[in-house]
C-alpha cells in the first residue's frame, strides 16, 4: 500500500545526496517555501510539509517504536498578514477563516479523519521537507497521513489549541530496499540535523567536499556530516 520512498515518485529515486537546494526543491513541489503546510489532492503533485523553526524551536516529533512522526498545523497567517495579530502564536490554530475559506489545517484535519474513519481507504501522502539553511533543505521522504487531533499546548496561562497531524513513514520497512542507514538518517530530527550542517558549515567532516553529503554516523552513535564516500554510502538505495 502507498508509495515506496526509493520508488517510482516523481523520478527521484536514485540520488546521491538527500540534501537539494532551495531552487530544486522550488522546481520539484512548486510550493511557498515560507509555508509549512500545503495541501494538494489532485494534479500529480503530493502534498507538502515543510518543517520551519519557530521561535528557534521545531515542534515536530518522532516516535521510533510507533513509527509515528507528529507535525503541528500552522498558525494563522491570514491575520498576521493583515495586521490583526503581532503574532499567529498566541491564538488557537484555525480550521477555518472568519471568511468561511478552510486552512490548510482544516483540509488536512478532514484528510486525516477521513482516513482513521475509514471513509478514505487510502491515506493521504505527504512529502516532507527539512530546513537546513536558507538555501539548503533535506528530503525527509514521503508519509501517510494516519490521524489528526486538536491538541491544548502551550505554558501555563498561555494556553492554546494546535492541530498535530500524525504521520508514518510510507512503504514497508522490511520489504523496501532502504537501508538502515539511509532509514535513520531520514528520521533523524531536524533539531539534530541544524546543528550538525551549522557546525560542518555545508562540507564533509573528512574532506570538506561539498557535494553528495550525507547525515551518518561516524563513530560509534554520533551523526556527522559525510560525503557519500567517507559515509560508506556509494548510492542510495544500495546496502549501506
Ligand atoms: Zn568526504
Amino acid at each position: 500500500m502507498g508509495s515506496n520512498f526509493l520508488g517510482e515518485v516523481n523520478g527521484y529515486s536514485h540520488r546521491a545526496s538527500p540534501i537539494l537546494s532551495a531552487a530544486e526543491l522550488l522546481a520539484r513541489t512548486g510550493v511557498n517555501l515560507q509555508r509549512g503546510m500545503n495541501y494538494r489532492e489532485s494534479g500529480g503533485l503530493l502534498s507538502v510539509f515543510l518543517v520551519l523553526e519557530h521561535d528557534g524551536v521545531y515542534t515536530d516529533e518522532w516516535d521510533e517504536d510507533s513509527e509515528t512522526y507528529t507535525f503541528q498545523g500552522h498558525d494563522s497567517t491570514l491575520r498576521q498578514a493583515q495586521g490583526e495579530l503581532p503574532k499567529g502564536k498566541q491564538v488557537d490554530q484555525l480550521a477555518m477563516y472568519s471568511d468561511g475559506r478552510v486552512t490548510d489545517n482544516g483540509k488536512f484535519y478532514k484528510a486525516a479523519q477521513a482516513f482513521a474513519e475509514g471513509v478514505r481507504r487510502e491515506p493521504l501522502q505527504i512529502e516532507v521537507y527539512e530546513k537546513l539553511d536558507p538555501g539548503v533543505w533535506f528530503d525527509k521522504g514521503i508519509f501517510n497521513l494516519v490521524d489528526a487531533k486538536q491538541v491544548t499546548a502551550g505554558a501555563k496561562g498561555a494556553e492554546r489549541k494546535v492541530f498535530k497531524f500524525y504521520l508514518n513513514p510510507a512503504g514497508n520497512r522490511a520489504g523496501s530496499a532502504e537501508s538502515e542507514a539511509d532509514y535513520h538518517e531520514r528520521m533523524l530530527s531536524a533539531t539534530e540535523k541544524v546543528a550538525i550542517w551549522s557546525e560542518a558549515q555545508g562540507r564533509c567532516a573528512v574532506c570538506s567536499t561539498q557535494s553528495a553529503l550525507h547525515f551518518a554516523k561516524s563513530n560509534g552513535n554520533n551523526f556527522a556530516l559525510l560525503c557519500e564516500t567517507h559515509a560508506s554510502r556509494p548510492s542510495r538505495g544500495l546496502l549501506g
